[in-house]
């Protein structure tokens, strides 16, 4: 069925804990033969549905990847009923660079989506997930925050798949993750995401922002971890863990419903924002200033926003490039 050049020694039928690799042939000069090995784990015990975590996907975003490699050492396939897979660096170059791309392809893994078996080690990554690993899959989360470019106010995050009963699935899971924030995505920016691939197979699939700036934020960690024992609880392959201090049962829940919702850059320059994440903005209010720091008596640029809603995203670097994302808004769910 697949023309996947990707082997691997893991058995995704095997009882037990395997961790092992993805081997993508990758032939270069310091290795004619050899392979970009890609990290994968399988623990599969008894009868059950099968949980697919995935992290790395961008490489400078680091929270999921520790949770999911915490995920990983502590499970015993005893504590398991049905399957959980976890790639912890999904586009295992990017993660090794610290890129949100990768740096041999410049390929956006959560772009790349079905991907082809044929391409470039991004797209064949993105091929062998959705062809191998999602027909598997009845449960997805996919873990992200704003990388080098951006802050966050993390959040648990779920798409429209066009199925309210999907839709719904996917809301409860969200849910059982147990974030103080959700967020529902209704504006996509671009094309080929991980999970709206995920959705189109019927898989209830989630995403999510857990910080940014390119750094580890503790918070950010401590949700990529309440959200895998919350989901793989719901979907009854683990039984449920008793937090110490379980946050708020019952999350604050957002939309983006449009691209107005986003403020972007209207010329070159420094990006000086004027307003903090989590802030209660009005269209029309100040989000910034671009100054320009090579020709010090021109006025900045006053950036508005468009729309109204509490910010979600902020640029963390502060250079900017003319349409760069300076900010993006997030309003109250309306279902
Ligand atoms: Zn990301």
């Amino acid at each position: 069925v697949s023309a996947t050049q990707i082997f691997t020694e893991i058995d995704f039928e095997r009882t037990g804990k395997q961790v092992g690799w993805l081997y993508l042939p990758h032939s270069v000069t310091r290795s004619a033969y050899g392979n970009i090995a890609v990290p994968i784990a399988v623990i599969r015990n008894g009868s059950g549905p099968t949980v697919f975590f995935m992290a790395g996907t961008h490489g400078d975003e680091y929270e999921g990847q520790i949770a999911l490699c915490n995920l990983i050492r502590s499970l015993d396939p005893g504590m398991v009923q049905g399957r959980i897979i976890a790639m912890p660096a999904a586009n295992l170059p990017a993660a090794l660079a610290g890129t949100r791309t990768s740096p041999i392809d410049d390929g956006n893994l959560n772009r790349a989506f079905p991907g082809d078996p044929t391409g470039t080690p991004t797209q064949q990554i993105a091929h062998f997930i959705d062809q191998i690993i999602f027909p598997l899959t009845n449960y997805y989360h996919d873990f992200h925050a704003g990388g080098a470019s951006l802050d966050y106010v993390p959040f648990v995050s779920m798409r429209m798949s066009g199925d309210p009963a999907l839709d719904e699935r996917a809301m409860a899971a969200l849910k059982a993750c147990r974030p103080s924030d959700g967020l529902t995505w209704k504006y996509s920016h671009g094309q080929g995401f991980c999970v709206m691939a995920a959705m189109q197979r019927g898989i209830v699939a989630l995403g999510g922002e857990l910080g940014g700036g390119g750094s580890v934020n503790l918070c950010g960690v401590a949700m990529a971890e309440r959200a895998i024992q919350g989901l793989l609880a719901h979907a009854g392959v683990v039984a449920p863990a008793i937090d110490k201090a379980p946050p708020a049962s019952v999350p604050r829940l957002w939309e983006v419903p449009a691209r107005s919702y986003y403020v972007l850059a209207p010329a070159a320059g420094l990006f000086q924002p004027v307003v903090e994440l989590g802030a209660q903005v009005e269209a029309g209010m100040e989000c910034g200033l671009v100054h320009f720091v090579d020709d010090p008596g021109r006025s900045p640029v006053s950036v508005e926003f468009r729309a109204s809603g509490m910010v979600m995203a902020k640029r963390h670097l502060g250079r900017v490039e003319r349409g760069d994302c300076v900010s993006h808004l997030a309003t109250e769910w309306k279902g």
